[in-house]
């Protein structure tokens, strides 16, 4: 009887909703965690894993030798490469370096195993697929981005390089 009474001046007395404006009025005029997305960004690790870049030498020359340790060392196997001599010197370069980003994982194993940091994982992260063939990113357009980012993608490795 008592608890059917108590239940019934709970529910009169609208306790429950109070309870719960009471937890709303305590951080109404506290500092607020949300973030006004695009407008404002929360800042990124250097160690961010958004999408690949392939990084060249400050001469231009491009860094990947076509070793393919990335290909073997991918988990998901999302990397593609053909490789043969290119160019003047007839040095073995990427013919093909194709990524399936809808495939790959972000886990940053190939930029882990490039001996000479030529895969890396920038901080870009806001890109989206239109079509099943738009997931493939190709040389030509890794090689873009190493060169949009070079400036942050080295800052990040150097700001790296001091907690290994
Ligand atoms: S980040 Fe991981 S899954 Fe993606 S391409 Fe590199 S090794 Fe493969
Ligand atoms: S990106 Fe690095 S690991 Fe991959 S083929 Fe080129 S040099 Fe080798």
């Amino acid at each position: 009887m008592i608890k059917q009474l108590k239940d019934f001046l709970n529910t009169y007395l609208l306790v429950e909703l109070w309870r719960g404006l009471r937890v709303t009025g305590r951080y109404l005029f506290k500092e607020k965690f949300t973030v006004q997305y695009p407008e404002e960004k929360i800042p990124k690790s250097p160690r961010f894993r958004g999408l690949h870049a392939l990084r060249r030498y400050p001469n231009g020359e491009e860094r990947c030798i076509a070793c393919k340790l990335c290909e073997a060392t991918c988990p998901a196997c999302c990397i593609y490469i053909e490789a043969g001599p290119q160019g003047e010197d007839g040095m073995r370069r990427t013919t093909r370096y194709d990524i399936d980003l809808f495939v790959c994982i972000y886990c940053g194993y190939c930029e882990e195993a490039c001996p000479v940091d030529a895969i890396v994982l920038t901080r870009f992260s806001e890109f989206c697929f239109e079509s099943r063939e738009g997931t493939l990113i190709h040389k030509q357009q890794l090689l873009e981005m190493g060169d949009r980012f070079e400036a942050e993608i080295a800052a990040d490795r150097a700001a790296d390089a001091r907690y290994r």
